[in-house]
């Protein structure tokens, strides 16, 4: 890889990990869902060339956005990079383009069709590049703990908050009951506002991003929090412990940031004297406590940008991400907080082959893998983003 600095270290490879194109093979391993069509093999010599050629074809009829968890080899050919609302955002300001290639994951897609015009079509390269958390917050669950609270009389007390990272069936539930959507960036203030208009939130899907959100920025105490479990009768609270809640937090996390333990932070203080460790708040609490800031993917970047030459970082979030801000500061030693590898493997199902078949395919005038979202879905949805960006 160019630029490569002589700081960066690759992580231990696991029996998870997945190969980054040209860096290897196993014939063996999964490949997604299938394509409608003749998907190029990872070793075509000529992907880049390929794919160059489809996007100048396409001109201003496509804009591709990549989210920073994506590949190098996807990266390139992003128009915008960002996280996951500036990519919606992104998607939104762009009426002119007829197809929005999202190099990210599904919900992402859906926030970006939610987004755009109806004569817009988003398209997902791979259809199984799902995303674990969103898919722990499935709507029949969380209707059913919706009429646990109903039948508790506390419903009218509760304001559901859900992170962006969630499904649009999600995202509408939400907005069909007067709450919002949130990000990592702006999670305190979405909790200030919901607390101003009632006594208690439902935060979906991710534990941590609550629980962290609600004790570190905003003064709670754990003993504030409750977890529900889908999975379990009630949720697995009882009415006492849901009556006294003032955060009832779902029993979703992130597999990715979810790694990070207090013993990789513990492990890189005693190897690195003087590093700073920097996680993203979807970590878990104990990691998020021991380390010495926290904050979105964009804070992360931003954070990087502005650290002095010579410092050292360990970074807890996605491997793709921090490779790249690694390599793009050679004075600063930039490394991954586990020793081990943690890519997200839903957001590496969109590889160069499967972004090269679907713009090949639009340039044959072929539309695939085209996300939807239906209109009363889409209707509730919207409002609930548009109660985020309305947030003081
Ligand atoms: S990094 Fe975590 S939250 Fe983001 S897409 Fe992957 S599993 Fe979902």
């Amino acid at each position: 890889m160019a630029g490569v600095t002589s700081t960066w270290t690759e992580p231990s490879n696991t029996a998870t990990a997945l190969l980054l194109l040209g860096r290897g093979s196993d014939p063996a391993s999964e490949r997604g869902v299938d394509c409608p069509g003749d998907l190029p093999a990872p070793s075509d010599p000529g992907l880049v060339a390929r794919a160059t050629a489809a996007k100048a074809a396409l001109g201003d009829r496509v804009f591709v956005l990549g989210h920073h968890y994506q590949r190098d080899e996807v990266i390139q050919f992003a128009d915008v990079t960002g996280d996951s609302f500036k990519l919606a955002q992104q998607a939104a300001a762009r009426p002119d383009a007829e197809f929005i290639v999202f190099c990210g994951v599904h919900f992402m897609a859906e926030s970006a069709d939610i987004l755009t015009t109806p004569s817009q079509q988003v398209i997902l390269p791979d259809l199984a590049a799902g995303c674990s958390m969103a898919d722990m917050a499935v709507l029949g669950q969380v209707e059913t703990a919706w009429e646990r609270f109903t039948d508790l009389g506390i419903a009218g007390d509760v304001v559901p908050v859900t992170y962006m990272n969630s499904s649009a069936d999600i995202k509408g539930f939400v907005g069909r009951n007067k709450g919002v959507v949130c990000t990592s960036s702006n999670a305190k203030r979405a909790l200030t506002w919901s607390f101003e208009q009632g006594s208690k939130v439902f935060f979906l899907p991710d534990q941590h991003l609550g629980r962290n959100t609600a004790v570190l920025e905003m003064g709670f105490d754990l003993d504030d929090c409750v977890l529900y479990d889908p999975h379990k009768p009630g949720g697995g609270l009882t009415d006492d412990e849901l009556r006294d809640a003032r955060m009832i937090l779902w029993r979703g996390h992130c597999s990715v940031h979810g790694r990070f333990t207090l013993d990789s932070v513990r492990e890189v203080r005693e190897r690195v004297p003087g590093v700073n460790v920097l996680v993203h708040p979807e970590c878990r609490h104990d990691v998020v406590r021991a380390a010495d800031q926290v904050g979105s993917t964009e804070y992360i970047i931003k954070a990087l940008e502005a650290a002095p030459a010579g410092s050292a970082w360990a970074v807890g979030t996605e491997l793709n991400l921090v490779r790249r801000l690694a390599l793009a500061h050679p004075d600063k030693q930039v490394m991954f907080l586990d020793r081990t590898v943690c890519y997200c493997s839903t957001m590496n199902r969109i590889d160069l082959p499967h972004l090269v078949w679907a713009l090949e395919e639009l340039v044959a005038g072929r539309v695939p893998n085209v996300i939807t979202v239906d209109e009363d879905t889409a209707h509730h949805a919207r409002a609930a983003l548009d109660q985020m960006l309305a947030l003081p």
